[in-house]
């Protein structure tokens, strides 16, 4: 790849910035070319300051089950490994994660596990209807994987205002290579659509070098992100976890992960990106790397203490207390440090949609 100079480079980037379709060349040379990368940290720094200043929005993570019926290749709570922790939390406990949470500032749950069918429509749409009774002013975000259209229907009648489901890579050839056969791409993406339509802000995603990934698989996702508009993009390195058959493939590079999420931000300048857990794992200070190159939501873990080690999706996730909630007043010196500040917010899309929508006819929303 022929090295730029810095106009070029620029010039690419605005083109980006400005909405304008890239070629497969252009993308290619984004992602893979050597030019430097702080040019287009910096750019996505700064259009994500036009839309949300310097804030940094925090969401409780709340992983209610390690359970889960299926066998994605790289994932630690896959169905067959049988030495996987497995763990569900019962409502009492999660409710008890939210007053936790909601005293210390956060306004946003999410909850997430693996598919278990323990959960069921009735108990996530009773559950997600306690939360909102209880906290009116907070956002209730579910990332239960993928479910019938009905489910969805009835959590979000409940309440539930976000859903995030990763789509984990745009390349069906891809897909079909990391998941079980029993798992389609179609219908992963059928879910993501439904969400949508069905009025959740909703956010998609992908992990950066998971194995067999091409940078053609990796531009196929910049498309998918590109026609789906979604809310939020979950950005992060694979990570192998050893009891998993891609234990010996090698972990996706920093800069690769930085590199993607940085070209989010300027295509989507509006989406909500966080700087994710597993950003933080492969490097001591890679999620103020990740604020540097365009997040904008960082999401610690609220989950009880006694259960963290067992949600292991990938080899030393970060579950010790600098990741934990008690740890907030220690990641908000970190935040700071970079450059920003945490906030006691909502953290709404500035993207309109029916939730953000709904809650503004409530009064709920913190930022419209
Ligand atoms: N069952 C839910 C939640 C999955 S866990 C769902 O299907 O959405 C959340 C995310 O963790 C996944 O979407 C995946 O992108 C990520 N993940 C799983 N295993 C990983 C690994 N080994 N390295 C990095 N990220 C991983």
């Amino acid at each position: 790849m022929r090295v730029q100079d810095s106009e070029n480079i620029r010039g690419l980037l605005d083109k980006l910035a400005s909405g304008y379709e890239l070629s497969e060349q252009e993308w290619r040379f984004l992602i893979d070319g050597s030019y430097d990368r702080e040019l287009l940290y910096h750019k996505a720094d700064e259009v994500r300051r036009q839309h949300y200043g310097t804030d940094v929005y925090i969401r409780g993570l709340i992983e209610i089950s390690s359970y889960c019926r299926n066998d994605c290749l790289y994932c630690g709570i896959r169905r067959s490994n049988a030495r996987a922790g497995r763990y569900r939390l019962s409502e009492e406990e999660i409710l008890s994660c939210c007053e936790r949470g909601y005293v210390l500032g956060f306004r946003t749950f999410v909850l997430q596990g693996g598919e278990d069918a323990f959960f069921t429509t009735k108990r996530v749409a009773g559950m997600v209807g306690k939360i909102k009774e209880r906290y009116p002013d907070c956002a209730v975000t579910l990332s239960l994987g993928e479910r019938e259209r009905e489910d969805y229907e009835a959590w979000y009648q409940a309440g539930a205002d976000r859903y995030l489901l990763r789509h984990e890579t745009a390349s069906k050839e891809h897909y079909g290579k990391i998941h079980p056969p029993t798992l389609s791409y179609e219908h992963r993406i059928q879910c993501l659509w439904d969400l949508k339509q069905i009025g959740y802000q909703t956010g998609c995603g992908f992990m950066v070098g998971s194995p067999y990934q091409s940078t053609e698989a990796l531009i196929a996702d910049m498309r998918f992100l590109r026609e789906f508009q979604p809310q939020m993009v979950g950005i992060g390195p694979f990570i192998p976890h050893h009891d998993t058959p891609f234990r010996d493939y090698a972990q996706g590079s920093l800069t690769r992960t930085l590199t993607m999420a940085a070209l989010t931000r300027l295509l989507l300048p509006k989406t909500l990106l966080p700087a994710t857990t597993a950003l933080g794992t492969i490097h001591p200070e890679g999620r103020e790397l990740g604020l540097k190159a365009g997040a904008n939501v960082v999401m610690p873990n609220l989950s009880p203490a006694g259960v963290r080690g067992q949600y292991s999706l990938y080899d030393n996730k970060l579950c010790t207390k600098e990741e934990s909630a008690e740890g907030l007043e220690d990641l908000k010196r970190r935040v700071a440090v970079a450059g920003y500040q945490v906030v006691v917010d909502r953290g709404d899309s500035r993207l309109e949609t029916a939730a953000a929508d709904r809650s503004k006819k409530t009064g709920n929303a913190g930022v419209y």
